[in-house]
């Protein structure tokens, strides 16, 4: 797990910005964060690249405890980098932009310029190393933003607001970017966004916050259940009556027989043919009742002992070939579970 997060709480004054009792994030994947202004997207961001302490709660990154001590967080933030919503340059050119951190990092010379005019070129804006970072239009900028960050080899990549403030063209090639770094480069992504339709195209998961604290992305997939049994690190409760779900203790926090809500991510889902099926925990037999396409990705509905939504990318679609009637089993990791 590259993040779990238990109670966590940021509070300015009275005022709770973020309450989250339990959030995972897998490592390698891309998660969009969702929600309104002032929802408290830009503060759990900067809570993840280790700028800003949550004031109570924990947090592990790489299932370790994060650390109080700054001289080991300067040893996380060399791995997390956040890319603000409006980069600042230096009056320099986009070369020198692009060097700062390797020089901060004392990076030698001889290796510098084979990294910057890689991380230039992933970005494509090699023509422009010479340019001064001043010219450069609002996407440029934002590219120019992400070859710094991505010259110093990160393995998280935390960016506000991405394409916010850039044309159309520049939005698909910062998205098309983030989505090659994702894929080829295994580095792990967290992007807030307000654009709903960039959540669908670019991530593998969404999160949505409202005031604070995580909140199911719709109506589709939210249970209400009853816990069933608590123990020091599992617990188990019952969805709708009618399906037992193992999760870990530090999420439910409840007692016995207490009722919570329960989302399950319809895009963390994991789905297989029933005969090629998964034999892990939290394994649910049910059958595709309805297969439609929205957004560029693909909406299975499935009938276990209750209704569940699951969303496949159109390759993963295309490599299973489940049709409607098709005997399937679902696996429901921790990962794709929000106690709303
Ligand atoms: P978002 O990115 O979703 O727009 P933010 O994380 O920027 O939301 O802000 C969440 C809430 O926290 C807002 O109400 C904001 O006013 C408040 N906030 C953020 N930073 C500070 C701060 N330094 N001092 C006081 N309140 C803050």
């Amino acid at each position: 797990m590259l993040y779990q997060l238990n109670h966590l709480q940021k509070t300015y004054g009275n005022r709770t910005v973020l309450d989250i009792p339990f959030l995972t994030i897998g490592s390698g994947k891309i998660y969009a964060l969702q929600g309104p202004n002032g929802a408290g997207k830009s503060t759990l961001l900067h809570i993840l690249a280790f700028l800003q302490r949550p004031s109570s709660g924990a947090i592990q990154y790489n299932n370790r405890p994060v650390p109080a001590a700054e001289a080991q967080l300067n040893r996380l933030r060399r791995q997390v980098v956040l890319v603000d919503q409006n980069p600042i340059m230096f009056s320099t050119t986009v070369y020198k932009n692009v060097e700062f951190g390797l020089k901060i990092r004392a990076v030698p010379r001889q290796q510098r310029r084979a990294r910057i005019e890689q991380a230039l070129a992933l970005v494509g804006m090699e023509q422009f190393a010479t340019a001064s970072a001043f010219k450069l239009s609002g996407g440029e900028t934002q590219r120019v933003a992400l070859a710094r960050a991505l010259v110093l080899d990160p393995k998280v990549l935390l960016c506000d607001e991405p394409t916010a403030s850039i044309d159309t063209e520049n939005q698909t090639a910062v998205i098309e970017i983030l989505r090659r770094i994702n894929a080829e480069n295994n580095i792990s992504i967290v992007f807030t966004t307000h654009d709903r339709r960039q959540t669908d195209v670019l991530a593998h998961q969404t999160l949505s916050l409202n005031q604070g604290r995580l909140t199911g992305n719709t109506n589709e997939n939210v249970f209400l259940a009853r816990i069933e049994t608590t123990g020091e690190t599992v617990s188990r409760c019952i969805l709708a009556d009618r399906i037992s779900l193992s999760l870990p203790t530090a999420l439910i926090a409840a007692q016995v027989g207490s009722r919570i809500q329960v989302h399950l991510d319809p895009c963390a889902i994991l789905i297989a043919a029933r005969t090629a099926g998964f034999t892990a925990n939290n394994t649910f037999d049910g059958r595709i009742t309805r297969i439609s396409a929205e957004n560029g990705r693909v909406r299975l509905q499935v009938a276990a002992a209750v209704d569940i939504c699951v969303r496949l990318s159109m390759s993963e679609y295309r490599r299973q070939k489940l049709m409607v009637g098709e005997e399937v089993r679902l696996h429901v990791g921790e990962d794709a579970v929000t106690v709303v």
